[in-house]
């Protein structure tokens, strides 16, 4: 084997799971089955390399200049990368061979490189450590220095542990057991993450390490804080462990830890967080139409990244969401202020990612200039924010850093528009340093500094002829020519004598030479030590950065939340101890937006618990039930995030934790039993909630046969409704049966959506008024949704039949039946559309119809027209 091969092997054996880029000239190469694994996942040409054996080594390379963009494409698809680079010149190698070693790893989960990142989401790393009775769990983003972990324990431990891992969607995950050990976290995972995991690692959790590791990262008090919690010390300390493993520069700028648990966040699970899309929709997973969509008017992407941290965790202190309410309040009364904070705000570049490259050491100049650029709008945005009045606010000004020493030092040493590359000199400010004005002026003055020695040793010596010329092989000489020889001084050195002339140096000639020569050597690798120190300088206040930037990042939070509250007309809700959840003229945050052009029409919700504890809701398919009971769960949300809401009035009682269950036919599960799934989820939620939850249940009860659906839906309405667990409930449902528990059990209140049949249509007012209705309309809606008319008048038939020879099946089973026919023909036939409009339009009684019938009415031809 060649030598070079045996190096790469040496070092191959230590990175077994990573595709290694081995530096060699200008390219970055791989050989052997990462060659194959590359050249098949980034479209590259497989060669050959000499290796010293039989067989060639496989072969494939990357420039190293254009690295960057295929190492992000296998980090994209799932791989590890490890760098490894020369790291001694090969005029200094002792022996055949350049020293290499591996410099940096590149995974999914500690990426610091912004082009690889999104700027407004958090790319996690998550360690997971499972024992028998407790997991510990942290997630961290090395990008930003965010380190979170938490530990729980007891039966529901692992659906916990999916709820967590779905909330973060880290990219990286370690585990400490083997993944097939636990079949559901591994089922979900396949499911919904794309995450790299890296199970069976019990070697990164040893407990001795993870306490040492922690006490090096967090301090004494932090230790001892984890003394009582091992599972959350073992998961911290791979966590800490791996990131040292992979970044292999200075970890020094991640330093708080945040450790939560029960009681500070409302608690909801994943199935909730999916149901109410709050980050992204359940559909398409896009951000579009979800919570975040619609408040999110931040203009930095630290602010972005924090209101989808704040949509995650609202709060439970009463106190705390006070606070809020009073910044976002201050932005929501005063125009101008938002608007101008926007401005400012708008300038802000990323300071939390900034900051770690800058303390790890692969930031440039430019990140630098973005970091004092970013700054000078601090005393700007304090001077503006100087008149407002709300405490929140008022802390952050006073404690919004404006860091001016940082400033003026990069200010003082960087130029305007620095080069990309640090290696390459154009960096340093004129003025800043002596040396580097001076090696500067030499490389432009050089010319005439030679032109003067000329013309100074002419005159020292009285030689008329002397000169001074340049060649290749002596560099700069003195000519003299035969005649003038003796009036050469002792202190000239003779270099070479030709025909008619002697040609001489000087120590002052060659020291001149030098220093032109070398200038611009020099000045690169001068402009390099420069912007080190001042990057390690900037580097020495990072704890004061980071908090600057967290600071910037809320105050852009809150002027968002205004905005969005003044923009979209929301009021702040009275948020306090109380059980009440009572809302005037409610509306869905995100349907509303949909529906601008049309109406969104509000409702009131009254919980509270005691006498109005479970709302019984039927109506219709298509009235509007599923977007009432989300609005109800979603103002209560963002009421406690701080946020003002969609309503003209409103008044929350803190809510500990919200479930959202979706009867299995609404939900689009996947492969499993969506039967099984539901009653699981149902199961979680019974044992779960307490006196303070908000409980959603939509149509729950669907995925069985009727009467089964109809029992198990109605022992769970008496359950939840009991004093076992007397949450705030609402409870959808097409089983018109169940609204007799009303005269049954104290707390059930029957509500349901009006609708309105004039002769064979409906007209959908999506209002939700008191008492049931025991007619679902189903055939009416298939009607809507454009059956054909013999679909309809058979529908009606049969109907008609059940009716006479069961009548106490009737409503149920009909609704039932009426819906598996809409549901096997939802086809929409424009034609039939239209006519039906038409037919519609003609059939209006302009002398019985309310205004706001009218409108609706409208709404409704219009839309079948479109
Ligand atoms: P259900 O659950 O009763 O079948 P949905 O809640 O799914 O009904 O609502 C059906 C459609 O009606 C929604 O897609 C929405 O566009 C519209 N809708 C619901 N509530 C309202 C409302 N209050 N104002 C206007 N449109 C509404
Ligand atoms: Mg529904």
């Amino acid at each position: 084997m060649t030598p070079m091969m045996e190096q790469y092997f040496e070092i191959k054996k230590q990175y077994k799971d990573y595709l290694l880029f081995y530096r060699l000239g200008d390219f970055y190469e791989m050989f052997f089955d990462d060659a194959k694994t590359a050249s098949r996942e980034l479209d590259l040409t497989l060669t050959g390399r000499d290796c010293g054996e039989a067989e060639r080594a496989p072969m494939c390379g990357v420039p190293f200049h254009s690295s960057e963009g295929y190492i992000g494409k296998l980090i994209e698809k799932g791989y590890k990368v490890a760098i490894c680079e020369q790291t001694e010149e090969a005029s200094q190698a002792k022996g055949p061979l350049v020293r290499r070693e591996v410099v940096r790893v590149v995974t999914p989960g500690t990426l610091l490189e912004t082009n690889l990142l999104t700027d407004t989401q958090n790319n996690y790393l998550c360690s997971v450590y499972l024992g028998e009775f407790e997991c510990g769990l942290s997630f961290a983003d090395v990008s930003t220095a965010q380190v979170y972990a938490t530990a729980f324990s007891g039966e529901d431990m692992l659906f916990h542990l999916k709820n967590e891992i779905g909330t973060y969607a880290p990219s990286e995950i370690l585990f400490n057991v083997s993944l097939s050990k636990i079949p559901e976290v591994e089922n979900f995972l396949r499911e919904r993450s794309n995450a790299l995991i890296s199970d069976n690692q019990p070697f990164r959790f040893e407990l001795d390490d993870a306490y040492k590791r922690i006490e090096q990262q967090f301090g004494e008090d932090t230790r001892e804080r984890l003394e009582k919690e091992k599972a959350m010390a073992a998961s911290l300390g791979a966590l800490l462990g791996y990131i040292r493993e992979t970044q292999k520069g200075d970890v020094s700028y991640i330093k708080e830890l945040n450790i939560y648990g029960d009681g500070q966040y409302l608690q909801m699970d994943l199935n909730t967080r999916r149901n109410l899309e709050l980050t992204e929709t359940m559909r398409t997973k896009d951000k579009k139409g979800s919570l975040l969509w619609v408040l999110d008017k931040t203009e930095t992407a630290a602010g972005a990244r924090m209101l989808r941290k704040w949509i995650e965790n609202p709060l439970l202190s009463v106190r705390k969401i006070v606070r809020r309410q009073g910044a976002v309040g201050e932005f929501y009364n005063n125009f101008m202020l938002r608007e101008e904070a926007g401005v400012l705000l708008s300038d802000v570049l990323d300071l939390e990612r900034l900051i770690s490259k800058i303390v790890y050491g692969s930031a440039n100049a430019k990140d630098l200039r973005a970091v004092a650029n970013t700054l000078r709008i601090i005393p700007e945005l304090k001077n503006l924010l100087s008149r407002c009045e709300s405490e929140e606010l008022r802390r952050l000004v006073a404690e919004l850093d404006e860091l001016s020493d940082v400033r003026e030092r990069i200010d003082l040493s960087i130029v305007d528009d620095p080069p990309f590359s640090v290696r390459d000199g154009g960096m340093i400010r004129e003025g800043f340093s002596e040396d580097v004005d001076y090696l500067r002026s030499v490389m432009t003055d050089g010319k005439s500094w030679i032109a003067k020695i000329e013309s100074e040793e002419r005159e020292s010596t009285g030689i008329p002829k002397l000169r001074i010329s340049y060649n290749k092989v002596f560099g700069y000489y003195i000519e003299v020519t035969k005649s003038y020889m003796d009036m050469v001084p002792d202190r000239y050195i003779r270099k070479q004598t030709l025909a008619n002339c002697e040609r001489y140096i000087t120590q002052e000639l060659k020291d001149t030479e030098s220093t032109i020569l070398g200038a611009a050597d020099k000045i690169c690798s001068l402009e390099y030590d420069l912007f080190q120190g001042i990057r390690a300088f900037v580097a020495e206040n990072s704890e004061r950065i980071q908090k600057t930037a967290a600071n910037l990042a809320t105050v852009d939070v809150y002027r968002a939340l205004g905005a969005v509250a003044a923009q979209n007309k929301y009021i702040c809700p009275d948020v306090d101890e109380s059980d009440v959840v009572l809302i005037k003229d409610g509306r869905h945050p995100v349907v509303e937006q949909f529906t601008k052009d049309t109406y969104f029409v509000p409702n009131d919700v009254d919980l509270n618990c005691k006498d109005k504890r479970l709302m019984l809701i039927t109506g219709p398919n298509m009235a509007g039930k599923s977007t009432y009971m989300r609005q109800v769960a979603l103002i209560v949300v963002m009421a406690q995030i701080g946020s003002f809401v969609p309503a003209a009035d409103a008044s929350i009682g803190i809510v500990d934790k919200v479930f959202t269950r979706v009867g299995a036919s609404d939900d689009l599960a996947s492969g499993q039993s969506t039967f099984m799934l539901e009653m699981n989820e149902v199961a979680y939620i019974l044992k779960n909630a307490t006196k303070r939850s908000l409980i959603v249940y939509d149509e729950i009860g669907r995925g069985t046969s009727t009467f089964d659906g109809m029992s198990i839906a109605r022992a769970i309405a008496e359950y939840t409704n009991s004093r076992k667990i007397g949450a705030k409930t609402l409870f959808a449902t097409h089983y018109h049966e169940l609204t007799s528990l009303e005269d049954e059990f104290e707390g059930i209140v029957n509500y349901n959506i009006a609708a309105k049949k004039r002769g064979d249509s409906i007209t959908f007012l999506r209002k939700i008024i008191k008492g049931s209705t025991d007619d679902s309309y189903g055939i009416e809606v298939a009607k809507l949704a454009g059956l054909p008319n013999e679909v309809i008048k058979r529908a009606k038939e049969v109907l008609a039949t059940i009716e006479k020879t069961s009548a106490n099946l009737r409503t149920g089973e009909l609704a039932e039946r009426s819906v598996e026919i809409e549901e096997e023909l939802t086809i929409s036939f424009e034609e039939s559309l239209r006519e039906q409009a038409i037919e519609e339009l003609k059939a209006i009684d302009l002398n019985t119809l309310s205004p706001y019938e009218a409108m609706q009415l409208l709404f409704e031809i219009q839309r079948k027209l479109k």
